[in-house]
């Protein structure tokens, strides 16, 4: 059995959460190829031959792959599936885009976001927003899956794979990346924080986020939201945590003046240890918590930092 798993990067970094989707795919158990599609990628292709327990790294540098646009890379890899059994991509927002499409030109259906590997063809996966969880089965010749990182540990980086260079350039030409609009910042990437402090609707604007930052910088700690501070304009859309936001599944994360919908449970309710601050003794947050504290945020957050 052979496993194609593509590398997320942004062609001088593997992003981490590729070493956890490998962990899925040494699950599976088989061959497993990494497959890194960008350009002046060298630097992603070289950490992605140390990763852990994989034969070979395919490398497409080219022009038709700078942006990672989902028609170009769909196109690519499954002129590759020939070769492969299982093609696995982390469930983020390259993986999301052209997988997708790689399982309808295939023909087969994608098993999405799976957080466990039962056997080669039997996976595990969330529904309802993490309600329920599913175990599944794919009668598909080849399976598409896209994995959620959060539910696999990472594997090491102590290998040396072989780098195999490929000719193959698709641009389909259909599409154009016009441009990135990124937040900088100095702190830790949401999805890879072991410290996460997100603030809901309870901190009443964007300037009150202050009140996080001291805590985040004390802590280490990567700074999100919930959709409805996003809604509300108070900070930026790529810090939401939840459904449709962002998995995460930190050693502590705090909610202040969060309330605890399923909705931002489904993005966070795996992470190791939880502390929520609300007002409202009946939130649904302290059901999920580890430690609550009922209490107004605009004075405990202050006295927290101090203690800090
Ligand atoms: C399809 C769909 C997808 C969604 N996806 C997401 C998602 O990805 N992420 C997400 O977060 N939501 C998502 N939502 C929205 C979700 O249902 C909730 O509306 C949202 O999470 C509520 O955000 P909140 O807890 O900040 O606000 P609220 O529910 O308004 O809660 C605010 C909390 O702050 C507390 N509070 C107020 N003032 C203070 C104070 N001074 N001190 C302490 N506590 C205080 C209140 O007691 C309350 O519990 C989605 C909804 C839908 C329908």
């Amino acid at each position: 059995m052979a496993i194609l798993v593509y590398v997320e990067h942004d062609n001088s970094e593997l992003k981490a959460d590729t070493l956890k989707t490998v962990a899925a795919a040494q699950a599976i158990g088989g061959d497993i190829d990494l497959l890194v599609a960008g350009e002046n990628c060298q630097a992603v292709a070289d950490a992605a031959a140390k990763v852990n327990g994989v034969r070979k790294v395919l490398v497409a540098d080219n022009a038709a792959y700078t942006n990672q646009l989902a028609e170009n890379v769909s196109a690519l890899v499954v002129e590759l599936a020939g070769d492969y059994d299982h093609i696995l991509a982390t469930a983020l927002s390259v993986g999301k885009n052209f997988m997708p499409r790689v399982a309808a030109l295939l023909d087969v259906a994608q098993v999405s976001d799976i957080i466990g590997v039962e056997s080669a063809d039997t996976f595990v996966r969330p529904i309802y927003a993490g309600n329920a969880i599913a175990t599944v089965q794919s009668l598909d010749a080849k399976k598409v899956i896209t994995v959620r990182a959060t539910a696999f540990d990472a594997v090491a980086t102590d290998g040396s794979a072989e780098v195999v260079a490929l000719s193959n350039a698709t641009d389909a030409g259909i599409s154009a990346h016009v441009s990135d609009e990124l937040t900088e910042s100095e702190r830790p990437d949401l999805g890879a924080a072991s410290v996460v402090i997100s603030g809901g609707r309870g901190m009443q604007n964007g300037d009150n986020f202050k009140l996080l930052e001291g805590i985040a910088d004390k802590l280490g700690a990567a700074i999100g939201a919930s959709r409805a501070a996003v809604d509300a304009g108070f900070v930026p859309n790529d810090m939401q945590v939840g459904q449709t936001g962002k998995i995460v599944a930190p050693d502590l994360y705090i909610a202040v003046g969060i309330s605890g919908a399923i909705q931002h449970l489904a993005g966070m309710k795996d992470s190791k240890i939880i502390v929520a601050i609300n007002k409202d003794p009946e939130a649904p947050i302290f059901q999920v918590a580890d430690y609550g504290l009922v209490a107004d945020l605009f004075d405990t957050l202050p006295e927290l930092e101090s203690k800090l």
